[in-house]
């Protein structure tokens, strides 16, 4: 068996998490103070048990209202540089080696911040919080995933700040929100802008709604990487275990090693998953899907990439090989250029799993 320890020490690459579902809680306290935020509890000392119970209660209602919060803080320069700083200082010291923390720039202008403005002080964050942790001696990769909300419509905005970024720090475009009743064709133009332009998206889908959303953002969107993709099991025939019936979809996924971005216990909370041992994740790793473990929102499932990776230990029983096995497959799905993956793997992921 791996032991914590060794799940902490080995370096990991997380392709899938927000930076507004990862803040502090004693910063959301903090900034909150200052800026004068109202917050859901005046105990600031049970904030973090407060998210916790707001996405464990079940109601999509109250797991969303856990965004306002961290939104809310998160509207200026200096407030946007703390939270990018600390999250790639969390994420080094979980033994984080590279990481695509995604976020929507879009949310961010209530106090009259510009969209440039606010990718520059994430970026400006990612900086400080990367040197941070290398005067602790830890090393850490951070890149942006622009974000556009599925609800609204500036994904092609968004986009093209994607790609005007893409030499300073950002590696890719997303959308995110609730998927039903918005799907992933909506901001069709987003996306073969993206295209036209030789430039990488993933797309949240098939986490609520199903293969018809896994359909779309892959053979209409076209896109790189599926957020979640957890429902692609629905195409699986797994009632005989010996001889699983792929069905053409999840067959095409699987053939065209179309990264999966799953994350077990966020799946869990919201409902897409039943339990972590009855999580689709063991039967994708076991038919060789190209799947990834990752976080999601740190702060509401109150985790790290250590924590998803160890509960997979004690659900499946995997080993270090497992592990690396996750990780190589997520830094080859990692939207930074090839020789840098490469570089990666060989150097840096490889030697330290004992290879
Ligand atoms: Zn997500």
């Amino acid at each position: 068996m791996v032991s914590p320890e060794q799940i902490a020490r080995v370096p990991k690459v997380l392709l899938h998490d927000h930076l507004d579902g990862g803040v502090r809680p004693s910063t959301v306290a903090d900034i909150a103070d200052r800026t004068g935020h109202e917050l859901p509890v005046d105990d600031h000392a049970a904030l973090g048990q407060w998210f916790a119970d707001a996405a464990n209660s079940g109601s999509l209602v109250r797991y969303l209202e856990t965004f306002e919060h961290t939104v809310g803080v998160m509207q200026t320069t200096e407030d946007l540089v703390r939270v990018a700083r600390e999250c790639a200082e969390d994420l080094a010291d979980d033994g984080v080696l590279y990481a695509e923390v995604r976020w929507a720039p879009e949310q961010h202008l209530r106090e009259g911040l510009s969209l440039t403005g606010a990718v520059d002080a994430v970026r400006e964050g990612f900086a400080q919080g990367t040197a941070e942790a290398a005067r602790r001696g830890r090393t850490i990769h951070a890149r942006q995933i622009l974000t556009a909300m599925r609800h609204q419509a500036r994904s092609l905005e968004i986009a093209e700040l994607a790609v005007a970024y893409r030499d300073r720090g950002v590696v890719g475009f997303d959308i995110a929100g609730a998927e039903a009743g918005y799907p992933p064709t909506r901001h069709l133009d987003a996306f073969e802008y993206m295209h036209r332009e030789n430039a990488h998206f993933t797309i949240h889908a098939g986490e609520a709604f199903g293969l018809p959303s896994i359909w779309q953002a892959i053979q209409w969107c076209g896109a790189d990487r599926l957020g979640h993709g957890v429902r692609i099991i629905d195409d699986i025939d797994i009632s005989d275990p010996e001889r699983p019936g792929l069905g053409r979809l999840a067959a095409y996924v699987r053939d065209k090693r179309i990264p999966l971005e799953l994350c077990p216990s966020s799946n869990v909370q919201t409902g897409a998953a039943a339990s972590i041992a009855e999580h689709p994740i063991g039967t994708l790793a076991r038919l060789g899907f190209r799947v990834t473990v990752n976080t999601d929102n740190r702060l509401m499932s109150q985790t790290s990439l250590s924590r998803e990776m160890g509960l997979l230990v004690d659900a499946f029983g995997y080993d270090l090989d497992d592990l690396r096995w996750f990780t190589v497959n997520a830094m080859k799905s990692a939207f930074l250029p090839f020789d840098e993956r490469l570089a990666l793997i060989q150097d840096a992921i490889k030697p330290a799993y004992g290879i």
